[in-house]
């Protein structure tokens, strides 16, 4: 029989388990408390369980965090873990400090299978879904690495993989890491990036969960986004759009659309005043990522004076509007340059 992984269950669940295994459901709490409050994921380590409960516990259950393989730390302060799952799979997760935040970069699953032109992780194609106790596992995973007192305190699901595309596990980890009694993050620190998927951008705005949506744009025509993005011939932009239009966004937060520049493909000002005409009506905010090259991608960045001018006439506009440099550039862990080889 193969474990339960407790980090697969949301605190209720875990009370419901401590009744299952004749204890008062109080201990499920407790066992919350261990994980996600003190880091502790060593069922024996769990002090003011009673003995009995853990055993019995351990015969059905463990705390599987992934084991970290290999971290690189980047000469910006950033550092990418690389994690290996119990099957051998891999996937990587880049901690960023910035000031008093310090924000966590997950996967979602082990490869990707929509083979945007410019990422990456596309060239693996999809390994596998990780599940919800899996992307939960990476910030219990770092945990250890952060000296005491630290904790991460922002999650972009901007890693490996596209997060509506799993999205059962997606939106279990998302209430995982939202609990209170769990890791207890507010949604509003919490963003998903997904490629566009319109199915899943309408099942999450019924779930009321308030996390950020960030929505993979990149182009602003339909023949351009096609080109380098597959997902787009499935539905065009305008579709995309609307479903960004009906999602109910929380009280003064607004939509981030990210936009990777490419060299000569969709940095034009004539790209930059398309955009604006899409994104009327819409409490949006602009992310210009200028594309992070690696070996044979077969795209550049745009010269610098390019990618402000793209980013002046977005904000003349009255369109905020912020170039990331992305972090870890010289770890391979800047956005779009996450892969892990597949084990042999
Ligand atoms: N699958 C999701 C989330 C992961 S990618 C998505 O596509 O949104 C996180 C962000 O990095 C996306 O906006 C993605 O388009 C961008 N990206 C991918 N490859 C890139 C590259 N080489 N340079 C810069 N950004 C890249
Ligand atoms: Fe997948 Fe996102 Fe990369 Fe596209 S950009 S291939 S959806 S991870």
């Amino acid at each position: 029989m193969s474990a339960i992984n407790l980090l697969d269950l949301l605190p209720a669940e875990l009370e419901e388990l401590a009744v299952s295994l004749g204890a008062p459901a109080y201990r499920g709490r407790q066992i919350a408390g261990w994980i996600y409050r003190k880091g502790v994921t060593d069922l024996a380590r769990m002090s003011d369980l009673p003995r009995h409960f853990r055993e019995a516990l351990a015969e059905r259950a463990a705390v599987l965090v992934p084991v970290v393989e290999r971290r690189t730390p980047s000469q910006d302060g950033s550092e990418k873990f690389v994690f290996r799952f119990p099957d051998g799979a891999r996937v990587q997760s880049v901690l960023m400090p910035d000031g008093d935040r310090l924000t966590l970069c997950v996967s979602t699953q082990v490869g990707c299978g929509f083979g945007c032109a410019f990422c990456f992780t596309g060239t693996m194609g999809l390994e596998r879904n990780l599940g919800a106790g899996e992307i939960v596992g990476q910030l219990v995973g770092v945990a250890p690495a952060l000296g005491a007192g630290r904790r991460v305190t922002h999650v972009v699901y901007m890693g490996m993989g596209e997060p509506l595309a799993n999205y059962r596990a997606t939106v279990k980890s998302l209430r995982l890491l939202t609990d209170p009694l769990g890791a207890a993050l507010s949604p509003r620190r919490i963003t998903v990036s997904t490629v566009g998927l319109v199915g899943g951008i309408e099942r999450l705005a019924e779930e009321n969960l308030r996390v950020n949506l960030a929505i993979s744009l990149h182009a602003t025509s339909n023949e351009i986004r096609d080109r380098i993005m597959p997902v787009n011939r499935g539905f065009a932009i305008e579709e995309l759009l609307a479903a960004c239009r009906r999602f109910p966004l929380p009280f003064r937060q607004r939509m981030t659309f990210e936009y990777v520049l490419l060299d000569g493909v969709n940095d034009r000002p004539e790209d930059a005043r398309r955009l604006l005409r899409l994104l009327k009506g819409i409490r949006a905010k602009v992310n210009l990522i200028p594309f992070n090259d690696w070996e044979g991608s077969g795209f550049g960045r745009p010269p610098l004076p390019r990618i402000l001018a793209f980013q002046s006439l977005l904000l003349q506009h009255g369109i905020t509007a912020t170039v990331r440099w992305s972090k870890g550039e010289d770890i391979g862990a800047a956005c779009g340059q996450l892969r892990e080889a597949v084990p042999a």
